[in-house]
């Protein structure tokens, strides 16, 4: 799935403004996410940080979690950001969480100045786990593939 140049700008602009909404007093590491959905709503998402530090939740989930929250399951793509000058790829948790949707969706990882790299989740995710691994005759057709010692 691919966007248009002028989706690209705006993925950009909207990760790297996402990130005034980041509530990192701990870490100072402030990242901001959005979602283009397929209907075309752009749904931004920002770290939050928490005085028990295991509270914590990253930007790529509190955007997804908004999305879902205003009836959104289906995404064109994600941008993310932080402060750094190279790209802030998505920690495994998130990786889980955008699998979820889908393993095609191509999420932008922007550096602070907005040079950019494209990955998707089948890239930073390989054999991961889905939605679908949870009906049985899915799961033994793919073991079929497998080797024997
Ligand atoms: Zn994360």
């Amino acid at each position: 799935m691919s966007i248009t140049k002028s989706e690209l700008e705006n993925l950009r602009d909207k990760s790297l403004s996402a990130r005034d909404f980041s509530y990192s007093p701990y870490s100072k590491f402030r990242v901001g996410a959005v979602l283009l959905t397929e209907s075309g709503e752009w749904i931004q998402g920002a770290n939050v940080e928490n005085a028990s530090y295991g509270g914590a939740i990253c930007a790529e989930r509190v955007a997804i979690t908004r999305a879902i929250m205003e009836g959104h399951k289906k995404f064109k793509a994600i941008g993310v950001a932080s402060d750094l000058s190279v790209v802030c790829s998505p920690c495994g948790i998130c990786r889980q969480f955008i699998r979820e949707w889908s393993t095609d969706i191509p999420i932008y990882l922007f550096t602070k100045d907005g040079k950019y790299t494209m990955q998707t989740i089948k890239e930073l995710l390989p054999l991961s786990f889905g939605p679908e691994h949870l009906d049985t005759e899915k799961v033994e057709a793919e073991t079929e593939t497998l080797l024997e010692v």
